[in-house]
This record gives structure tokens, C-alpha cells and sequence, in this order.
């Protein structure tokens, strides 16, 4: 965070002044519509199929938009569903270098998961990729919320599969979405998971995606 500072008086003017011209310090890019669950609260699957930038519409873009942003979301659907994840990563290190790339997937794809974080992670290895396994009950009570039979018990073994990794530019953090379906239950939520001893743990409050 300390790296913040220098840029911290460029930000404020540029918000308050329109000058000198400034990009953003954080962005989202959400690389696909498509998911692989389906969670009543979301719907974003809904939207899907949409036409997918390519990497070489990214790269045009992260080029123009340079080094100033301190911390890149990628985001979907799920963003594990696209195969050239770790290129879009590259790409996005290449131009801008991050202190942060931050990545929040539902944890599914067990098998491809860990492959890709571990290329994404030595591909950016200037970065702190955060990886943030979306979890909103517990066992089959999630299965339920994400209207996927095995989603609890998939994502638990890519949590396992990429603490074995032990990079050290990785922070594997679980992340809580709080609606209806769970916000009455969400101190026993929290009990459960923490014991699986993230990184670090977050919320953010249910919304249809845009
Ligand atoms: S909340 Fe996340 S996991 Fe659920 S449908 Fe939306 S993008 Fe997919």
C-alpha cells in the first residue's frame, strides 16, 4: 500500500481538478458473461452468450490505459471458464503491473483452477494475485443457493489444491455474497468458514450484475 502514496495528491486533482489526467486506480474487467452456476441473486448468466473480447482486444486496451491502476479485479461470471485466463494476465502485467490482480471465481472447475493460478502467479510474479472462492452457506445449503448439485464440495478442494501451491505472491482469500438466502444464517456461515484459515475473508451485499 505504501507504494500509494506518491500517487495519492494526482488522484484527488485529477477528481477534483479534471487535471492532470489520471486513469483509474482500481477497474474491474469482467472477461465473460458465462457461469457455471447459477445463482438466483446474480442472473449475469443470464445475459450469456455475448461475443468475449479477445486477448488482443485486451492487450489494446490495458495499453492505452497504462500503469497507473494499483489494483485490477477480474471478474464474470466465472472468469475460469475462459481457457486464455492466464494470457489476459499476462497482458494486463505486462502493460500496467498491478500491485493487485484480484480474482473471484466460485471454485468449480477444481481441476483447471489450480493449473491456472500457479501459471497466473509466476506469469505476474510482481503481482499479489488474490484468489477469492465465492461461498455462501455451507454444504448442501450452498449447492442450494448456487443451484449447483457439488458446487460446496468442488470448491473445497480447489481451496486445498491451491494452499498446496504455496506461492508466494498468492493470497487465497473466501468470499461471502450476502442476500436472503443466507443473511439470517450468516454468523454460523462465518463460524464455519474461517476455520479453514483465509487469507482473508470479505462480503459484499447481493446485486444483479450489469
Ligand atoms: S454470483 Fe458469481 S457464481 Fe453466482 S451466477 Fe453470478 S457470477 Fe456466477
Amino acid at each position: 500500500m505504501i507504494e500509494l502514496l506518491p500517487r495519492l495528491p494526482w488522484y484527488k486533482s485529477y477528481r477534483s481538478l479534471g487535471y492532470p489526467k489520471r486513469l483509474p486506480l482500481s477497474y474491474t474487467v469482467s472477461v465473460t458473461y458465462r457461469c457455471n452456476s447459477r445463482c438466483a441473486s446474480c442472473r449475469i448468466y443470464d445475459k450469456a452468450p455475448v461475443t468475449e473480447l479477445t486477448v488482443a482486444e485486451y492487450e489494446r486496451i490495458f495499453k492505452s490505459v497504462g500503469h497507473m491502476p494499483y489494483w485490477i479485479t477480474i471478474s464474470g461470471g466465472e472468469p475460469f471458464l475462459r481457457r486464455d485466463i492466464a494470457d489476459i494476465c499476462k497482458t494486463i502485467y505486462n502493460y500496467s503491473k498491478p500491485a493487485i490482480i484480484n480474482i473471484p471465481t466460485n471454485g468449480i472447475l477444481y481441476k483447471i483452477i489450480p493449473q491456472a493460478v500457479e501459471k497466473i502467479a509466476k506469469t505476474c510474479a510482481g503481482s499479489n494475485i488474490i484468489i477469492n472462492l465465492s461461498l455462501d452457506e455451507i454444504g448442501e445449503a450452498h449447492d442450494k443457493i448456487r443451484g449447483v448439485k457439488g458446487n460446496y464440495e468442488r470448491t473445497k478442494q480447489t481451496y486445498d489444491a491451491l494452499r498446496l501451491l504455496k506461492l508466494p505472491n498468492l493470497t487465497l482469500g473466501i468470499h461471502t455474497v450476502i442476500s436472503k438466502f443466507n443473511v439470517k444464517r450468516f454468523p454460523q456461515i462465518y463460524d464455519e468458514l474461517i476455520k479453514w484459515k483465509p487469507d482473508s475473508y470479505i462480503t459484499e451485499v447481493a446485486e444483479e450484475r450489469i
